[in-house]
């Protein structure tokens, strides 16, 4: 039988699993565009409700930007749809080439290569570059992508500890021996919301002659004082060997992401990396759009700076209001919880009131680490910020949880 019966009895009981833990992802059907307001269906069936989006990578609040829109239309009319092609046949428009052109431009790198995604940049990037006599050392906190990257490629791989410098140190010496040593980071840690010393790697980097893989997708638009990313913040701009980032946060939000940096690394990536040779070309209106996003932010730093300013404001908010909160100086602002359900059901009840926020578990991030992330954009604006504050304020004290600490919300939850 083509699906026997007793496979699917053990996945159904998979899935059963997942639900009794409390740990399902259900989706909610939003139906409005990306915004920091949202219309939103949940359950499914539900009468639909509008409530403030503390969710999306909508950092710049580009997403549905007129300029924006108004560049894909263009495109969707001078340049059509889709390429049906890869970029290697018949994919390659004027766009893509100018896009990669202000990429390399807005980045401060050498040159630039797009992908469908930053998944396919980072999966296809090592693999192109690397083998058996090289090696690639990883913070042990990398993007999931990274990590599928890492996994296709015969390079040696090694860890070493979060932001940890004396430890990267030490794996930089025992790799010594090795054709190339790549140091692998995020630049803004996606579920953390803290930044890579990326100052630091570099000096480690020329120490012990290694090259710098940076992954900005977190970043790039809006950290550093033009919003070209970690590596500006840091003063290591020029710096970075290979840098990737996306399409799909920050500049616009549709989809598509790319990798930055040497000219040889990017040349090798166009004749070997697979996702570019095997997947379809960016569709133009992505294009046109993403250069549309970058000539705003080339322009003027006021979206980057209203998100500095939003970030700050409820960083401080939600501190004075009693609750844990992961430290930096991100828009990405975790609240922690640490039990799993506890964060599903402060989710459901900000739902209730207005805030449209979703709890994370294991696996997306470390058992025992659940929390709520909240991501903030210069579309917010500050009395939609206090709203959302008192809805906070409202359900961390409906579960006893406002003034304690780690130690006392597992006392009170478990973990
Ligand atoms: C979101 C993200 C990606 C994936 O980007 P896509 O373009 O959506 O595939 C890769 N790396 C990091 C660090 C990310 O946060």
């Amino acid at each position: 039988m083509a699906y026997p019966a007793a496979v699917r009895d053990a996945w159904r009981a998979e899935l059963a699993g997942i639900r009794e833990k409390g740990i399902f992802k259900d989706e909610r059907f939003i139906h409005s565009p990306q915004a920091a307001r949202i219309t939103v269906e949940y359950p499914a069936g539900a009468p639909l409700k509008e409530v403030v989006n503390l969710c999306a990578n909508n950092y710049l609040g580009l997403s549905s930007h007129p300029a924006v829109v108004a560049a894909a239309h263009r495109a969707l009319d001078e340049r059509g749809y889709g390429m049906s092609s890869v970029r290697f046949i018949c994919g390659t428009q004027d766009v893509h080439r100018a896009l990669e052109e202000k990429l390399t431009a807005f980045l401060g790198t050498e040159d630039t290569i797009l992908f469908a995604s930053c998944l396919d940049a980072n999966a296809g990037v090592f693999e192109a570059i690397l083998g058996p006599e090289d090696v690639m050392i990883s913070d042990r906190l990398v993007h999931a992508s990274i990590v599928d990257g890492i996994r296709l490629c015969k390079a040696m791989h090694d860890t070493y500890k979060h932001c940890d410098m004396a430890h990267l140190e030490e794996k930089l010496r025992e790799h010594q021996d090795k054709r190339v040593r790549v140091v692998i980071t995020d630049g803004v840690f996606s579920m953390d919301g803290d930044m890579a010393p990326l100052d630091e790697i570099v000096a480690l980097a020329e120490q012990y002659r290694a090259l710098v893989f940076l992954d900005d997708s977190h970043a790039t638009g809006f950290i550093g004082r033009t919003g070209r990313g970690v590596h500006e913040r840091f003063g290591v701009m020029g710096k970075i060997d290979i840098l990737t980032t996306t399409l799909g946060k920050a500049l616009g939000g549709a989809s598509g992401g790319c990798v930055s940096g040497r000219k040889e690394i990017v040349d090798l990536c166009r004749q070997r990396a697979r996702p570019y040779l095997f997947s379809n070309a960016v569709p133009p209106p992505i294009a046109a759009s993403a250069i549309a996003v970058l000539d705003i932010l080339s322009a003027t730093t006021a979206r980057r700076d209203a998100l500095e300013a939003n970030a700050a404001f409820w960083r401080a908010g939600l501190k004075d209001a009693g609750f844990v909160i992961k430290d930096g100086d991100s828009p990405i602002v975790p609240v922690m919880l640490f039990n799993a359900k506890l964060a599903q059901e402060v989710a459901r009840d900000l739902y209730d009131e207005g805030v449209y926020v979703v709890g994370f578990f294991f696996p997306v991030v470390a058992a025992g680490q659940a929390r709520i992330r909240t991501q903030l954009s210069a579309d917010h604006d500050i009395p939609m910020l206090e709203r959302a504050l008192e809805a906070f304020k409202k359900v961390g004290a409906k579960h006893g949880i406002l003034g304690l600490d780690k130690k006392g919300i597992i006392e009170k939850y478990g973990l």
